[in-house]
Order: structure tokens, then C-alpha cells, then sequence
């Protein structure tokens, strides 16, 4: 029997708004779909969230011996500032303001996510398309929306008809809005007057002069609305209906709801079999948003060089965190919480290097005989809670009991010796298992990560002392032994400084 079989995942399906258990439409395989960033700024802690969500589920979907394609993709043009139909491109404005090519900002914002993703062992998805690479597909979806007559063009854009499609399927279906309050409630804005409804929304945009992210198109010249990269890309490489698409609690309404809108219209049945959506974290009880002034970037954790922070955190620390409180919940972050996480992760951690010692090194003997229920029992609650709806607190709280039982090994309070070896090594393989490969929590030396925030401290004092005294040459000095050591010294507004490792 496979795992997979003997553990059956259950899912909270955003659909139907109830778990369910979860039936993929190959046997042995899961096609997944996640909404990746839109690159025109630093990927911040609240985003890192949402993809440690899906990072475990492909994890835990791999554990459990299905072969899993995810497709994580990146937005690199279509998303307006306002997340609306008006107003510039978030990625065109950026250019404009720092004076860039377009593909100036994508290659260097999808460079610092990978890095975030990196630096919190979130695992590369099996494919990342982006947008710009996916423009033909764009255009012949919206032709055959337009065939279909689910979409009207209107001086160069075209826009999907929301109300026509609703008479033959349900547009509100995932998010419960309800058409008519949606058409009641739309903003006025300008060019909405070219729309027949408020509610309508772009599948391609006519390119005003200035506009310089464009490309040509039977509409004239233009760019693709936000919602229909995703549309295109998720069935381009996982069919016209697979088995999950992710995101941000926040990305619901309208963005996934025009997904579904696109996608039946088009192609006449529903796209996704489980919807699934990961809350938010907050600050003080608000979504973290770069917009709000709120975020934190995952480097100003890992170096403690933020105003708010009291000190630096570890990357494992940071994942810890986050996998203490299930994804649909709301994470509240604060510096209690994640010396709470740090503490926590220690003893994790601690076992975890003693797991390894105790598998490579331990003497059984090839005749015992003994078995020890309650590791059976462990092992078999950590493939339970993490089926059910991938519970990674309550796996959490069973690691602990765990950690408790190694440190009894090496305590000698159980008998190795009596105890068979098959039960042994199946109790701690499942321990290293679940910390590293499921809940991606690697091992981690704690101290230097501590001393190395220290002594940079040190550094940066001393740096400071050398400005103040006007001793440029000392001052230069540090910032560039420590360059050449991989340390980058960044000099703030105020005298502050702080670090980033390459
Ligand atoms: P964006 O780059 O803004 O398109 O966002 C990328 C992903 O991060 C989306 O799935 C968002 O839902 C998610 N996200 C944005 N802010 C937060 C937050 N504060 N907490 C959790 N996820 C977030
Ligand atoms: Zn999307």
C-alpha cells in the first residue's frame, strides 16, 4: 500500500468551503498551481508566508510518494498599481521612477525572491513561467473569448463579459460574492465608461503612448489584463482542469474569481478541483503590505537591522515561526513570538543533530526483538496531522514529544540494546523525515548565527567611531574586508548601517 494510500490528504476546498478529501485526477500524481510574485520590489516576510504554505504541500505531497508538478509563476507585467483595470503598470512605474528597463526591475527583483526563497529552503517550483513569455497564449485565449462571445473589444482593450458569462455559469462561485451588490458597488473610474459594466474586467489593454511595456495584437498595440497570465499558464502545463491552485487568502476575490471566469469560458468546464488559500500575516493585527509601511524584509530578520527588531533571527527560526499556526489562520508577528520560535526550534534542532548521531553511530544488536509502540504511535500522528488539511502545528506539538524521546535514547532511560533495529531507525528516519523533508526545517548551528550578529554589531560600532572621528580610510577599510568576506555594508539615512550576506 502507498503512503499516500494509507494516509489520505484532506483539503479545505475554498470552493465548497468544507474539507474534503482530497482525489487527484492521475493516480499517484498532482498537478499544483501557486500565483508567484509580481517582481517590482523586495519580496517581504508576508509573501515568504504564502509560499512556505505551498512549499509544504509539495512536500508533504512528495513524502508521501506522489510525483508533483507545481508551477509557480512570475508576474512580470499586467498587474496594475491598485489591482484594477486603470492606472500604471507596477513594473513600468518602477522603470520609470529608477530610470530602468522593464526587464531591468524583473531580472532583479526574481533574482531577490529566489534568494528569499533560498535563504528559507523554499523549494523551486518544477516550472516558473512569467507573463511576457506567454503573450501569444494571452491573445489567442482572449480571441476565443471573444468568439465566444464572453468578451467585447472597445478602442484596442477588451474586456470579458461578466454578466453574459453569469448567465451560463456562476461568476461568485469561490469568492460567494454576489453579481448584482458587485455591478451596485463597482468604483467609477474613467476609461470605465468604455466598459458595458462596472464589473467587467480587461483581458488585454490598449497601450496609450507612454505606456511602454507593449506588444502587437489583432486590437492594435497593447498588454495583457492581470487575471489571464494566470488563466494561461496554469493550464498551458497542468491541463484544462487540475487538482490545486494556491495563493493568498487576499488574491480570492477578484483575481481567482476571474481566473475561473476565464478558464470556463474558454474551455467550458472548471478549471481547478481544489482551491486552496493561505492567510496573511499581520503586524498588530494588519496584513502585512509593503504599501502600508508595515513589512519586514526577510534580510532585516536574518541581520536584526530594523528599527522594530530587538535582535537577529535565523532563517529556521522564521520558518519555525510560521509553521507553528496553520496556514488559515491569521499570523501575528512580533519579536515575543519569534524568541518563543527561537527557543522552540532550539530543541528541535538539538534532537534533530542528535537523530543523525544516533542513526549513523548506535549499537543494537542484530537479535532484539523489542518494538516500542509509542514511536509507532509518534510517527504515525506526524502522517496524520499532516494529512489532515496539512496541520503543521499539531505535527509540531508531535516532534516535541519526539525530541523528548530521542533525548531519552541518549539519556539511556530506554535500552537500545533490546530494541530491534528496523523499529529504531524506522522511529528516528521518521523524526529527521518530517523535520527536513516535510517541514523543510533544516539543521542549524545556532551559535554562529548569533555570534555573527554580534560581532557585526561590533564592526558597525566600531565604523561608526572611525566616521565620526573622520578616519575615512579605517572606515573604508571595514566595508570592504568585510565585502571581500561576502558581507555587504549598507549605509542608511541617519548614520545607520546595516548588513547583507551575498
Ligand atoms: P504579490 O507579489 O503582491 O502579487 O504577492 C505575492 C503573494 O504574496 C500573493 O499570493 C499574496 O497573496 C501574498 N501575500 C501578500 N501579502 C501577504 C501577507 N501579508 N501575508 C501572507 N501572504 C501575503
Ligand atoms: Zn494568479
Amino acid at each position: 500500500m502507498k503512503l499516500y494510500e494509507q494516509y489520505p490528504v484532506s483539503i479545505t476546498n475554498s470552493l465548497s468551503g468544507k474539507k474534503e478529501v482530497f482525489k487527484s485526477l492521475v493516480p499517484g500524481y498532482v498537478g499544483m498551481y501557486v500565483c508567484g510574485p509580481t517582481v517590482y520590489n523586495n519580496a517581504h516576510l508576508g509573501n515568504a508566508r504564502t509560499f512556505l504554505t505551498f512549499d509544504i504541500v509539495s512536500r508533504y505531497f512528495r513524502f508521501l510518494g506522489y510525483k508533483v508538478r507545481y508551477v509557480r509563476n512570475i508576474t512580470d507585467v499586467g498587474h496594475l498599481v491598485g489591482d484594477g483595470d486603470e492606472g500604471e503598470d507596477k513594473i513600468a512605474k518602477k522603470a520609470r521612477l529608477e530610470q530602468l528597463e522593464p526587464m531591468e526591475v524583473v531580472k532583479h527583483y526574481t533574482e531577490d525572491f529566489h534568494q528569499v526563497m533560498r535563504q528559507m529552503n523554499i523549494l523551486p517550483p518544477s516550472i516558473e513561467p512569467s507573463a511576457t513569455a506567454h503573450i501569444i497564449e494571452q491573445i489567442d485565449i482572449t480571441k476565443k473569448l471573444i468568439e465566444k462571445g464572453l468578451a467585447y473589444e472597445v478602442n484596442g482593450s477588451v474586456y470579458f463579459n461578466v454578466k453574459k458569462y453569469n448567465q451560463q455559469h456562476h461568476y461568485g462561485i469561490l469568492s460567494g460574492r454576489n453579481i448584482e451588490e458587485l455591478m451596485e458597488s463597482g468604483r467609477d473610474l474613467d476609461s470605465q465608461d468604455e466598459k458595458k459594466e462596472k464589473i467587467d474586467f480587461a483581458l488585454w489593454k490598449n497601450a496609450s503612448p507612454e505606456h511602454i511595456m507593449r506588444w502587437p495584437s489583432p486590437w492594435g498595440s497593447g498588454f495583457p489584463g492581470w487575471h489571464i497570465e494566470c488563466t494561461v499558464m496554469s493550464t498551458k502545463y497542468l491541463g484544462e482542469t487540475f487538482d490545486i491552485h494556491g495563493g493568498g487568502m487576499d488574491l480570492k476575490f477578484p483575481h481567482h474569481e476571474c481566473e475561473i471566469a476565464q478558464a470556463t469560458g474558454a474551455n467550458g468546464k472548471s478549471p481547478v478541483n481544489y482551491w486552496m488559500h493561505s492567510n496573511m500575516l499581520t503586524v498588530n493585527g494588519q496584513k502585512m503590505s509593503k504599501s502600508l509601511g508595515n513589512s519586514f524584509l526577510p534580510a532585516e530578520l536574518f541581520s536584526g537591522n530594523h528599527p522594530l527588531l530587538e535582535r537577529a533571527y535565523s532563517p529556521m527560526t522564521t520558518r519555525f515561526f510560521m509553521l507553528q499556526s496553520h496556514y488559515s489562520s491569521t499570523l501575528d508577528f512580533s519579536n515575543e513570538a519569534l524568541q518563543a520560535a527561537e527557543k522552540g526550534f532550539k530543541k528541535l534542532n538539538a534532537a534533530l543533530l542528535l537523530a543523525k548521531q544516533l542513526v549513523r553511530n548506535i549499537e543494537t544488536s542484530a537479535t532484539a526483538q523489542q518494538e516500542i509502540p509509542e514511536w509507532n504511535n509518534l510517527v504515525d500522528a506526524c502522517f496524520k496531522n499532516m494529512s489532515d488539511d496539512f496541520n503543521t502545528a499539531k505535527t509540531l506539538a508531535v516532534l516535541f514529544e519526539m525530541a523528548s524521546r530521542i533525548n531519552d535514547i541518549k539519556a539511556g532511560v530506554v535500552d537500545v540494546k533490546k530494541v530491534k533495529k528496523e523499529s529504531l531507525q524506522h522511529f528516528l528516519n521518521h523524526y529527521i523525515g518530517f523535520m527536513e523533508d516535510v517541514l523543510g526545517l533544516q539543521e542549524e548551528s545556532q551559535g554562529n548565527t548569533d555570534a555573527l550578529a554580534g560581532a557585526m554589531q561590533v564592526l558597525i560600532e566600531l565604523r561608526k567611531k572611525a566616521r565620526a572621528d573622520r578616519n575615512y580610510a579605517l572606515s573604508d577599510k571595514i566595508r570592504d574586508d568585510l565585502k571581500a568576506n561576502g558581507i555587504q555594508l549598507k549605509d542608511g539615512k541617519d548614520g545607520e548601517m546595516t548588513y547583507e550576506l551575498d
